[in-house]
């Protein structure tokens, strides 16, 4: 991913962050009271923009950090990545047997004949062949 994708992100996730602190900084003496009214369940809670505001801090906070983290990596690893991997590319597979070219050869200084390069007697007239 390219780093101007991760800054988009990252922006995205600091309005996330800053509604978050805003919603925590402005509901934060704002009390309600939650549960059964009259009973012993009844109690002062936090608003619930407060709590919507937490989430929306740590998220944000998440995302941002993930941005930057992301940014780094895309600026930094990547290309080294890349690196690593093209030296895979100019690899070539392993040659099998089949494809292996023919052994060279020597010719019989007696009759010309074609031999292997490590004969030590020609094939066809059985002279020695010299080294
Ligand atoms: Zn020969």
């Amino acid at each position: 991913m390219k780093v101007t994708n991760w800054l988009i992100i990252g922006v995205m996730g600091l309005i996330v962050l800053f509604i978050g602190v805003f919603l925590v900084v402005s509901y934060q003496d704002k009390r309600v009271m939650v549960g059964p009214p009259g009973t012993i369940f009844e109690h002062e809670d936090y608003h619930p923009y407060y709590k919507c505001g937490v989430v929306a801090l740590v998220v944000g906070l998440g995302i941002f950090v993930t941005s930057i983290v992301g940014a780094l990596a895309s600026a930094y690893v990547e290309p080294y990545l890349e690196k690593w991997l093209r030296r895979f590319e100019g690899t070539k597979p392993l040659q099998s047997p089949l494809q292996l070219p023919p052994p060279p050869v020597i010719y019989c200084r007696h009759c010309g004949a074609e031999n292997r390069s490590d004969a030590k007697f020609c094939q066809k007239c059985g002279k020695r062949i010299a080294e």
